[in-house]
This record gives structure tokens, C-alpha cells and sequence, in this order.
């Protein structure tokens, strides 16, 4: 029986960030692992309130309340089988996660804090390690069926677990040189230290999952060769498209990137750093992936902006700025445009904003500016508003109100426009919709038979807890396409949005 008291006993506490002087030396997660009397702690606060509206917030229905109940006393191998139960990655998620529980917690109702779901789940799946490793489930007989999933990010993943429990043989095709999608290259190590997709991966591997890397699915091998070898194929590949802005003047000038050029290109060096492989030191186009002694600029607000901005001061940036369209958010929920339970629009300080830089708002760049030999040593910024008309957004410049800073090397975050162009596409009979995402039918088939899609690939850049979640409905749809045994839990349809207001 939960303790419905101990949130008036106890106030919700996160353990202590690494200091900032001595993680920006390094590449290691920031946060260090909270240790068991805090997490029983704060598990204590949960009250098991009879209608969880922390399961409303999570797309993977979490059983929060059970598991929280379980640490609480105690119990982790029982909150380890819990917490698998809904989650295939729950060390992701307990790491990266913005936690649409925890706005959707009933302790958060007029003020109070809510629990600190997310602590809770990381300290369990670090547990599941700790105690013995990630030990493969036992594999019933094969179905003699194969499925192919094209892309090897949190969705992909998550489907091939769930196909490979299921009895079916599953090849994973992953044209980057490892597997991980985003979580691999894309999200640095400070965030995310790569050994926790290594062992989730030796899981996935004893249980029968083949992976096959370096394979460009549309270039290395066709659609139909694919559709040839496999009963069924998942279209997991991502929404990496980036939003551009051509139309500004100055942005062919070198040191202008899109700020996944050079994000990634900085995770391939540390993780080149990590296993002796020789590391690339300059991007294509010659520029150094380096922003030791420069003065940065990040275009953007979200987590790629945030990623830029961590990268830049560990590699010993001069001073960074990161400008937002937008003015400042409210620091706290506004109930009358974000109602609990719904996600609000608050600022977000993320731990790289606590290591250094300047956050410019309601600022929009009007030129980037030429040194005179083709490199950028400025942005030319005004200040702006921003209104909604006809439902297009429109940006006004304030007369009088530019200035220029200093920039040496600028990058771009400000979006994604779905899945890529790519010979993929039209080789499987699939087409980008006006968002540039692929349309899935209830059964999460595309328009081709037998081609499903799942992930950002569907959902447009999304979170890695929808990845995972659409990545285990698809898997429960190819299982039923497949004539397979019994259901596989669907915790979404291709319909579900995020709980809103309106
Ligand atoms: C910089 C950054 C930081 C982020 N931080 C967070 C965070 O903190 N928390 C959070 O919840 N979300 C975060 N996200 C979003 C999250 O990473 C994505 O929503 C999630 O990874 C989507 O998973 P996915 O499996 O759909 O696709 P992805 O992870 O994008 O994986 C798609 C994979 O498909 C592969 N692929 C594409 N085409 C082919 C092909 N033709 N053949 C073979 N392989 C192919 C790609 O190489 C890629 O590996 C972040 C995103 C970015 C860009
Ligand atoms: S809403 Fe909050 S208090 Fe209620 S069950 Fe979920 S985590 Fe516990």
C-alpha cells in the first residue's frame, strides 16, 4: 500500500549535477547516479492516486505508480520486470526523456512539485544492470517468418525486440557504421554515454536479432531484393531532414552549418576518442569540427540547440549565443493556455544552459556577415515579433533594433522538416506527406502492402519515448500481418497525439 503521505514529508529532490568546471573537461553524463536512499525517497512521494494521470502523459502507458511503489519498498527485481514491461529502453528514456509524466502528475496540481518519475525509472533500468545484466528472454520457436527493419534508431529498435520475442527472424539495416540512430551519433555523450546502447544491443543480439550496418536500404540494396528476402519490412529511417534558411543573406559563407553537421561529426570524434579509431578532424567541406577559441552562434531552441550548445563549450569555445524566435517563455505553467495535465510552455533550462552562453530572444538573423575571404564573422540580428495570421507565421523586424555579434562559426537548429528525399522512397511506393512524414493506415501499413512505417518517420521529429512506443504498436501490427500467435501490446495507434488542450 503506498505511503499517501510522503509528499507532505518529503520534497521532491533530483541528485546534484556534476560540477560545471569539471564536466565541461569531459564528455561523461552529467548527472551521477542518485543512490538508493534519495530514489526510495522521492518513490515514497508517489501516492498511487487512483486515476495516474502520469499514465495519460506517457504514450507507452508506464505502470508509474506500481514501480514507483516497488522501489519504495524495495522490491527491484519485481520495479525491473515492471518498469520492461512497457518499456523495451527504459535507460533511454530515464536519461533523455522531458518527462510528459511528470507535467501530467497529480502532485503538480496547484503548485505542488511532481514526483520525479523520471529519476525513478533511470535508477531502475541502471538497476536491471547492476543486478546481473541485461539478460536475454528466452526465445520461443521460430515462426519461420522474417521481417526486415530499415533504420536502427529507438522505433526500429524497439519493433525488432518486440518481432524477435514474438519468434520471427529480424535483420536490422542501418546504413551509419553502428546502430543506434540518434541516440549513437546524434545525441552527445554527456547526455547519453554510449555504453548504454552497447549493452542493450548485446540483449537484442542473443536474443536473435541480426544487424546488418553500412547498408544505404534504396542504394546498397533495393527495395525489392529487400521485399524478396523478408515476409515483411518496417520503414524506420527517421525525420532527418533539416529546416534551412537559403533566403538569408550570407549563408553560404564558410563556418554557416546545419548544426547536425557538426553535432555529429563532434559525437564521431569522442566516440572515435573512445575505441582508438582514427578520428575525422575537418568536415567535407574542409572547415575543422572544432569550436575551441571561436565565438559561436546557435540558431535554434530546442534539444539540437541545446546539444550544439554543450559541445561547444567542451571543445573550448570563446563565447556562445543562442538565439529564439520567440520571446522568453513563462517560467512556470500558465493554466489558462496550458491547462494540468497537458505539456506546458515554460522555459526550459537544460544542464548545458548552466554551463555558460547567452540566450538571445525574440531575435531573428537578417544577414550572416563576410570577413571579406568567404568565412563568417558575424550575425546581423534584429529584434522581432512573431503573430499567427491566416494560421502562417508572420516575423516583423523592430526599425532600429539590429546589432551585429561576433560569429565565427554558426549553426543551425531551428527544425526538421520530416523524413529525408531519399531513392528508399519511391522504390518502396511510399511518398512524403505535406509535413514531409510518411502516412501510416490504423494497421500502421503504408500504401504499399506489407510496408510499415514507425517513429519520427510517421510522427515528424518527435521524442524517443513516441519512438519507442510506435516502434512496439507497428511490431504488434507486422505480428498480426504475419499470422503470428496471440496479440503483441500496441500502446498507440498512428492517430494518437500528445494530451492538449485544445
Ligand atoms: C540533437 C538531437 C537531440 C535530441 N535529444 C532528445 C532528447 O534529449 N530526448 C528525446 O526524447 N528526444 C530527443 N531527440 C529526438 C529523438 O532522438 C528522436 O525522436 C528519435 O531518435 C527518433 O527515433 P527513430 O527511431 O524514429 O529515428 P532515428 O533515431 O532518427 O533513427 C533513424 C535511423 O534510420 C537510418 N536510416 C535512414 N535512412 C536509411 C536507409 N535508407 N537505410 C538504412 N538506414 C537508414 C538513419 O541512419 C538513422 O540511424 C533529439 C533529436 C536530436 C536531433
Ligand atoms: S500521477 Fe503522480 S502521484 Fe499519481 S500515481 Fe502518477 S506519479 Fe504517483
Amino acid at each position: 500500500m503506498p505511503d499517501p503521505n510522503g509528499f507532505l514529508r518529503y520534497d521532491r529532490r533530483l541528485p546534484a549535477r556534476r560540477p560545471v568546471a569539471v564536466r565541461i573537461t569531459d564528455w561523461r553524463e552529467v548527472y551521477p547516479p542518485a543512490g538508493a536512499e534519495l530514489i526510495r525517497e522521492q518513490a515514497t512521494r508517489c501516492m498511487d492516486c487512483g486515476i495516474p494521470f502520469c499514465h495519460e502523459g506517457c504514450p507507452l502507458g508506464n505502470r508509474i505508480p506500481d514501480w514507483n511503489d516497488l522501489v519504495r519498498t524495495g522490491s527491484w527485481d519485481a520495479a525491473v520486470e515492471s518498469l520492461h514491461a512497457t518499456n523495451n529502453f527504459p535507460e533511454f528514456t530515464g536519461r533523455l526523456c522531458p518527462a510528459p509524466c511528470e507535467a501530467a502528475c497529480v502532485l503538480g496540481l496547484g503548485g505542488q512539485q511532481p514526483v520525479t518519475i523520471k529519476q525513478v525509472e533511470v535508477e531502475i533500468a541502471d538497476a536491471a544492470v547492476a543486478r546481473g545484466g541485461l539478460n536475454p528472454r528466452p526465445v520461443p520457436a521460430s515462426t519461420g517468418r522474417s521481417v526486415a527493419v530499415v533504420g536502427s534508431g529507438p522505433a526500429g529498435l524497439a519493433a525488432a525486440q518486440q518481432l524477435a520475442r514474438a519468434g520471427h527472424a529480424v535483420t536490422v539495416y542501418e546504413r551509419d557504421d553502428a546502430i543506434g540512430g540518434l541516440l549513437r551519433y546524434g545525441i552527445p555523450d554527456f547526455k547519453l554515454e554510449k555504453q548504454h546502447i552497447d549493452k542493450r544491443l548485446a540483449q537484442l543480439a542473443a536474443e536473435g536479432v541480426q544487424f546488418r550496418t553500412g547498408v544505404d536500404v534504396g542504394v546498397d540494396v533495393t527495395a525489392e531484393e529487400l521485399r524478396a528476402r523478408h515476409d515483411a519490412v518496417l520503414l524506420a529511417c527517421g525525420a532527418l531532414q533539416g529546416r534551412d534558411t537559403p533566403e538569408t543573406p550570407g549563408r553560404p559563407l564558410r563556418g554557416v552549418h546545419q548544426a547536425m553537421t557538426h553535432l555529429v561529426a563532434a559525437n564521431r570524434v569522442v566516440a572515435a576518442a573512445g575505441d582508438g579509431r582514427p578520428a575525422p578532424a575537418v568536415l567535407p567541406d574542409g572547415t575543422p569540427i572544432d569550436a575551441a577559441g571561436k565565438h559561436v552562434v546557435i540558431i535554434g531552441g530546442g534539444d539540437t540547440a541545446a546539444d550544439c550548445l554543450g559541445v561547444a563549450h567542451r571543445q573550448g569555445a570563446a563565447g556562445v549565443h543562442q538565439l529564439d524566435l520567440y520571446p522568453e517563455p513563462p517560467h512556470g505553467r500558465d493554466a489558462e493556455r496550458d491547462p494540468w495535465p497537458t505539456w506546458p510552455w515554460v522555459l526550459r533550462n537544460y544542464p548545458a544552459h548552466e554551463e555558460g552562453g547567452e540566450r538571445v530572444f525574440a531575435v531573428a538573423v537578417q544577414e550572416f556577415v563576410d570577413d571579406g575571404t568567404g568565412q563568417v564573422k558575424g550575425v546581423r540580428i534584429a529584434e522581432v515579433t512573431v503573430e499567427r495570421r491566416d494560421g502562417r507565421r508572420v516575423v516583423t523586424a523592430l526599425p532600429g533594433s539590429e546589432r551585429e555579434l561576433p560569429a565565427d562559426l554558426v549553426l543551425l537548429a531551428i527544425g526538421f522538416e520530416g523524413t529525408e528525399e531519399q531513392p528508399l522512397l519511391a522504390q518502396f511506393g511510399v511518398a512524403r506527406n505535406a509535413r514531409g512524414a510518411v502516412d501510416a493506415r490504423a494497421d500502421w501499413q503504408t500504401d504499399t502492402d506489407g510496408v510499415f512505417v514507425a517513429g519520427d518517420m510517421h510522427r515528424g521529429a518527435s521524442l524517443i519515448v513516441w519512438a519507442i512506443a510506435e516502434g512496439r504498436a507497428a511490431a504488434a501490427a507486422i505480428h498480426s500481418y504475419l499470422g503470428g500467435v496471440g496479440t503483441l501490446p500496441a500502446p498507440v495507434d498512428p492517430a494518437r497525439q500528445p494530451l492538449a488542450a485544445r
